[in-house]
């Protein structure tokens, strides 16, 4: 049994009717942690298990954190977390609610990281939040139970942040045939380092990040997220945090789910009809989820933007 759940695949009756296509939702909000992270975290804990590792060190005061912190715990393996003094409670809160040991430390995600890079010791397995080939091949199932329920989509509309899921989805869209299937690969502005790198034609570091969608805050987008562009056919978009946010309220009443603004990014797509979309009849959305925000922050947001 692997630690990820098999998601719902739904037709959305409200996003197709205003997007005047076929629209479909991969569910991955459902998933034990709140996120999509859980299918590669959880494939790169089971291995490192089997390799004999006795801890897992993280560093993300996010969803990656959440999805080591879970599989810890369903393995009996401990689990280490380094967050920066930014992290909010809620997600500090979460992490011990997942029995994680939370150590805070530094002002910035650099300096968490470099602590629990040095803490890391033989027995331990650092597990990375998207950069990480065995996280690629766990993001990958989510595609194959799409091509197992027969929805051939025109169209995979996704939001990056280091890239780990555009690369595990373009994986999954290869290994099932389906290389003819374009990718839309959203950000937020303030947050789009993978848009900075297709426009330069190459890897390229923000200077900082100045965006809601914390989950999409990767300075710098994972070597292997350009190839995918290369060796795929990838669409970049990037959204405001107003249109984000405004699509996390609108998911909220259309299927009473929260989501966070960094999933709130590629739905906001579909709530925009934005242009990218208009030679697909029929578009499957990853809800990748996030459980981090909650709907007064969102709303708090929304009104100080
Ligand atoms: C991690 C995360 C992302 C970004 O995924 P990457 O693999 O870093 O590109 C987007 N949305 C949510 C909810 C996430 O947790």
């Amino acid at each position: 049994m692997s630690l990820h759940i098999e998601t719902p695949l739904l037709e959305s009756l409200p996003l197709s009717v205003k997007s005047g296509r076929a629209v479909w939702l991969k569910m991955e909000a459902l998933q034990p942690p709140g996120s999509f992270k859980i299918r590669g975290v959880g494939a790169a804990c089971e291995h490192h298990k089997a390799q004999g590792a006795q801890r897992f060190i993280s560093s993300s005061g996010g969803n990656a954190g959440l999805a080591v912190a879970y599989a810890g715990r369903r393995l009996g393996i401990p689990v280490t977390v380094f967050v920066p003094e930014t992290t909010t409670e809620r997600a500090i809160e979460l992490l011990r609610l997942e029995q994680a040991e939370v150590i805070v430390h530094g002002g910035t995600w650099q300096e968490a990281n470099e602590r629990a890079q040095a803490f890391v010791g033989a027995s331990d397995a650092f597990i990375h939040p998207f950069d990480d080939p065995l996280l690629w091949r766990g993001h990958a199932t989510m595609i194959d139970e799409v091509a197992k329920a027969g929805m051939k989509p025109d169209a995979v509309l996704l939001c990056v942040g280091g890239g780990g899921m555009l690369s595990g989805v373009v994986e999954g869209l290869q290994r099932n045939q389906w290389a003819n299937v374009p990718v839309i690969a959203v950000e937020t502005q303030g947050a789009a380092s993978f848009h900075a790198a297709l426009e330069a034609g190459h890897s390229v570091e923000l200077e900082r990040i100045d965006s809601i969608a914390t989950s999409l805050g990767a300075k710098r987008v994972s070597t292997r997220a350009l190839e995918c562009a290369k060796q795929h056919p990838v669409h970049s978009v990037v959204v405001s945090d107003a249109s984000a946010l405004s699509a996390c309220e609108r998911f909220l009443t259309d299927h009473r789910i929260l989501v966070e603004p960094a999933c709130g990014a590629s739905l906001a797509v579909v709530y925009e009809n934005h242009p990218v979309l208009a030679s697909f009849d029929r578009v499957l959305v990853i809800v990748c989820g996030g459980a981090t925000a909650t709907i007064d922050q969102i709303r708090k947001w929304a009104e100080a933007g």
